[in-house]
């Protein structure tokens, strides 16, 4: 590819909205342009990159005999209806009706589709295992979409899926991905750590994400240098032999303006007895202050919910217990009404992630209503440092803390969607019995994002070369000196046989060619200028200070 022909909008300056650096320097190296929020367009170098990791995973897909489908994407409200998720999974999920009034969503996941896409048809236990996956567009109506790719609403996920007639066999595919998670990641070059993680409302008994080190990363990572435990925050917390953070919000107060209710009215209003509130939120609004209200367990992730909403005091509830003992639905969508708005979380899925907010109806229905289009949640500085000389819930010796981005999860899912949506195979005894499954997901496009988190300097991005949109990227110093030009063109012809190469022959200075060659983070430059006269070219790594000479006859450029 010849530079004057790319299209790579490169931009001197800071894009204003973007609120980390690997989403800065992705659109400013011409990557992605932002087309909504959470919503991205990929240009040529950004789509190459995307293009590169999904060939990794790919072909680490193809080592563990996992078979490549497409699931659709618009998915029947029936299947989710039948797995009894098409409430519980909350306002992530983008629904629509089609002409006919029926109901359909996006796919935010694929368990459902998968399962009632084989079900009849994968029906004997001599055709298991089987293990299929599919690379596609998920969406999530995420309750704040940002950091560029890395928390979209429209994103590329790899997700696989695997059905067992045993225990043992699901173990094994498991541990193939786990591998293979594993391979992809050092294909990368990325420095990154495997934690323990919950199942979540996805359901099953074992969980592992798969986390790219980064100090902007959204994850808290607990870890034990003695033993080796390694763990998410909130599996950490969740089995309550670890505690975080919890003390110090107990005797905050709840901040009383004109537009907020205190905790006595809301409760009045609500009618909800005092003593099940123990805490509470505040949310600032555009219009006006919102309390939100939430309820659970301990395993909230208290720290990721400040960090969403602000340095408040939380209480947290069960949509179960809300509905039961007070006839509050969640989950209705309707006209949008800011006048009280409360939040109500879904405490199985562990708080923040999903939000039923809304608009308190005289019925006590909620109404939803959108974090960013009808009010905004205030900006929080950062995530509380978390608490040091914890114990590890493993061998009790002092436990530490990182961050990372969450690219990918595995989860042994059991017998949940196989028995809701009735899929069950004829085992060798004649009986009907149900898949044991596991699920298995990566975030193609969040992988962009991260590895740019992780591998970039004041200059730009640093890439791998197995990612990089090129490997070698030519700078032809000048277009005046006819030598110079020739023999860039050469070399250009020459290298393009075996690399993925691109020729800088656009009409600026060298100054300008060097500043983008360092800001789209091309691993090798090649640089034709003056010393081209004694038959020498510069190499120079992306990240390295100096280059280094070599004389063109060596073909010294093969080697390297
Ligand atoms: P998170 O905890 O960050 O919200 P998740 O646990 O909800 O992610 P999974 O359901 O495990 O995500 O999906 C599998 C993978 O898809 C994740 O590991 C992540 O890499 C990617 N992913 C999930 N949500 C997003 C998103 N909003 N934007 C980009 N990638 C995402
Ligand atoms: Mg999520
Ligand atoms: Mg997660
Ligand atoms: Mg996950």
């Amino acid at each position: 590819m010849k530079f004057s022909r790319l299209y790579a909008p490169t931009l001197k300056e800071t894009p204003a909205d973007s609120d980390i650096k690997s989403q800065e320097l992705l659109i400013r190296g011409g990557f992605i342009r932002k087309a909504a929020s959470g919503i991205y367009s990929y240009l040529p170098l950004g789509w190459k990159v995307v293009r590169n990791i999904e060939k990794i995973v790919r072909e680490e897909m193809e080592k563990i005999e996992a078979q490549e489908i497409l699931l659709p994407v618009i998915q029947s409200s029936d299947i989710w209806k039948e797995s009894e998720r098409w409430f519980d999974y909350g306002p992530e999920m983008m629904k629509f009706e089609d002409r006919h009034g029926r109901e359909f969503a996006l796919g935010p996941t694929h368990e459902e589709m998968i399962t009632s896409t084989i079900k009849n048809e994968l029906n004997s236990y001599k055709q298991l295992p089987m293990n299929l996956y599919q690379i596609t567009t998920k969406y999530r109506d995420e309750i704040r979409p940002r950091f560029g790719v890395l928390r979209a609403r429209e994103f590329i996920m790899k997700d696989g899926y695997s059905f067992h007639k045993t225990d043992e066999s699901l173990n094994e595919t498991y541990q193939d991905y786990y591998k293979a998670y594993e391979k992809i990641l050092e294909r990368m070059n990325a420095k990154y750590v495997v934690v323990e993680a919950d199942n979540g409302t996805m359901g099953g008994n074992e969980s592992h994400e798969f986390q790219i080190l980064a100090e902007n990363g959204e994850s808290i990572i607990v870890y034990c240098e003695e033993c080796g435990y390694s763990a998410t925050i909130e599996k950490a917390t969740s089995n309550e032999v670890f505690s975080y953070e919890e003390e110090e919000l107990k005797d905050k107060e709840i901040v009383s303006t004109p537009n907020v209710k205190t905790i006595d009215e809301v409760t009045e209003f609500l009618n909800l007895p005092k003593e099940k509130i123990v805490k509470s939120i505040l949310l600032r609004g555009r219009d006006k202050d919102i309390l939100a209200l939430i309820r659970g367990d301990q395993t909230i992730n208290i720290s990721k919910l400040r960090n969403l909403i602000g340095d408040q005091t939380i209480q947290m509830f069960e949509p179960e217990e809300v509905k039961k003992e007070y006839g509050i639905e969640t989950g209705f969508i309707g006209p949008i009404d800011i006048k009280d708005v409360y939040i109500i979380a879904d405490q199985s899925l562990k708080g923040i992630k999903n939000f039923v907010v809304g608009s308190m109806k005289k019925d006590f229905h909620i109404i939803n209503a959108n974090v960013d289009r009808d009010f905004k949640v205030e900006e929080f500085a950062d995530i509380r440092e978390v608490k040091s000389g914890e114990k590890c819930p493993n061998c009790s010796s002092k436990i530490n803390f990182k961050k990372g981005i969450e690219v990918g999860q595995v989860f042994k899912l059991g017998t949940k969607y196989s028995e809701k949506l009735n899929a069950t195979f004829t085992d060798q005894d004649g009986k009907n019995k149900p898949f044991k499954m596991g699920c298995y997901g990566w975030g193609i496009s969040r992988t962009l994002g991260a590895i740019v988190e992780q591998f970039h300097d004041e200059n730009g991005m640093i890439w791998p070369l197995s990612l990089a949109p090129f490997q070698i990227e030519i700078i032809q110093i000048t277009d005046k000196d006819k030598e110079i030009v020739e023999s860039s063109n050469e070399i250009y012809e020459m290298l393009k046989e075996n690399y993925d190469v691109v020729l800088d022959d656009r009409k600026v200075s060298a100054g300008f060619k060097f500043k983008d060659s360092d800001l789209i983070g091309v691993p090798l430059k090649v640089v034709i200028g003056k010393t081209l006269k004694e038959g020498k070219i510069e190499l120079k790594l992306r990240g390295q200070k100096n280059g280094e000479l070599v004389s063109i006859e060596k073909k010294i450029l093969e080697e390297k």
